[in-house]
């Protein structure tokens, strides 16, 4: 049987977004799901854009959310791979030498828009005689097209269905610019082609470049990978999430707070029909992800959600899962596991816990209604000594009750208030052992 080998290509041009960040989801999935081969591939043909620091924050994001890749694979060290297989092409009269200026194909465009016509390429190039293209290779550098069929390109695409694509109503794509640099058209087929990857998953804002690209795997080896496009997310706006709409960058997420759970469940989920349901573990959701579920059309995301699912994720966490970012805030392991039962219901997010392991050690300004005064100074000087355990609260605040006459509400409240300063937060029982200090009146 044929190995599953899937891949993730981002360009290191900026941080990973919501919208990447689903493809790379989508495609970790369905490798573990057929324990298959998930690839991380930097997509850096253009030396300009990309960067080390994109490369690294990229692949930090990618295992703050549990992605992780069997290998990676890097397109600015393979461009003698595409040299050579560009020149076969050449070679083969697939590809052909173009020698306009971008400021000339601009007015080309210019032009045939301007006489309502499509803005395609109109291969001139392909006209020129052999001494023409000697001349002109003295005055500028050329670059080199593909030449398309101007067929129908059709396909069974495992999301969108069954594809067609004419493409003599696309340009003839560039393959690699006059300044030397390969393009992405090309790079990702010959990749693709040597990796072997048995699936390509991506949004389907790529449905014209699959169209292409399968005019070059069938011109290289005869065959394609099967195709899968998935919709795009939009925001309540229908506006499409990419790296220039930065707001949403994971890293912002992750600074603001959100889990990494609440982040890769909403994306699985979005746009399948399902309930949602929330996990904390991404391999989890291998077993039943089904491309099947999902559909072409815009998917709606909404950003309160994200942060409503933060917190449910949080409080879904096993102890094992936070125990290491309690020792980082400094609470003791012995106590960890009784300090996550009280707390997980009545946090927010991770840096909560900080402020709640204060409280508990430094004690806190009180809130108190003047008309208490005399109950807390009283209630003050029967509290228990340390250690206290989850009886102590009630063998407190019954002896309270008992010497003040007080009960209900109005014996609870002005201690809660008094204690934590303030009137909600976690269960007494819990959260009384932890608290250390509490100031005398
Ligand atoms: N670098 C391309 C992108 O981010 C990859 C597309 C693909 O998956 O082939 O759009």
């Amino acid at each position: 049987m044929k190995k599953n080998i899937l891949r993730f290509a981002p360009s290191p041009t900026g941080y990973l977004h919501l919208g990447n960040v689903r493809t790379a989801i989508f495609n970790f999935l369905l490798a573990k799901k057929n324990n298959g081969e998930f690839i991380l591939r930097l997509d850096d043909t253009d030396q300009e854009r990309s960067n080390q620091h994109y490369i690294d924050q990229i692949k930090y994001d990618l295992e703050w959310l549990g992605i992780c890749w069997d290998r990676v694979e890097q397109q600015s060290k393979r461009l003698d791979r595409y040299k050579d297989i560009l020149n076969c092409l050449i070679k083969n009269g697939n590809v052909y030498e173009c020698f306009e200026t971008t400021i000339e194909l601009d007015l080309k465009r210019k032009k045939q828009l301007n006489s309502g016509q499509p803005p395609i390429y109109d291969r001139q190039s392909l006209k020129l005689s052999d001494r023409d293209k000697t001349e002109l290779r003295k005055k500028v550098s050329s670059y080199f097209r593909f030449h398309l069929s101007g067929n129908k390109v059709t396909w069974k695409d495992k999301i969108a269905g069954d594809v067609e694509v004419q493409t003599n109503v696309v340009s003839d794509p560039i393959l690699i610019k006059a300044n030397g640099q390969f393009l992405y058209t090309i790079a990702s087929v010959i990749d693709d082609i040597d990796f072997k990857i048995s699936e390509v998953v991506r949004g389907v804002d790529h449905l014209t470049n699959t169209a292409v690209q399968i005019e070059i795997f069938k011109t290289l080896v005869g065959s394609n990978p099967e195709f899968a496009h998935h919709s795009l997310i939009v925001n309540s706006s229908g506006e499409n999430f990419s790296k220039r709409a930065n707001s949403l960058s994971i890293k912002e997420l992750r600074e603001k707070g959100v889990e990494p759970g609440a982040i890769f469940s909403i994306l699985v989920n979005l746009g399948n029909g399902k309930r949602m349901e929330i996990k904390n573990d991404l391999p989890d959701f291998a077993k039943d992800f089904d491309l099947k579920a999902f559909n072409t059309s815009p998917t709606k995301f909404n950003t309160d959600d994200l942060y409503a699912l933060s917190r449910v994720a949080l409080s879904k966490l096993d102890i094992v899962d936070i125990s290491a970012f309690m020792s980082e805030i400094g609470i003791p392991g012995e106590k960890q596991e009784n300090f996550w039962d009280m707390a997980r219901d009545n946090v927010q997010k991770r840096s909560e816990l900080n402020s709640l392991w204060n409280l508990c050690q430094k004690g806190t300004t009180p809130l108190m209604l003047s008309e208490d005064k005399d109950f807390i100074r009283l209630a003050i000087s029967l509290l228990p000594e340390h250690p206290r355990d989850e009886k102590s609260w009630k063998l407190w605040t019954d002896k309270v009750k008992e010497t003040t006459g007080r009960s209900g509400k109005d014996l609870y409240m002005p201690l809660r208030m008094y204690l934590t300063g303030s009137k909600k937060g976690p269960d007494m029982h819990k959260l009384f052992p932890f608290l250390e200090k509490a100031k005398k009146l």
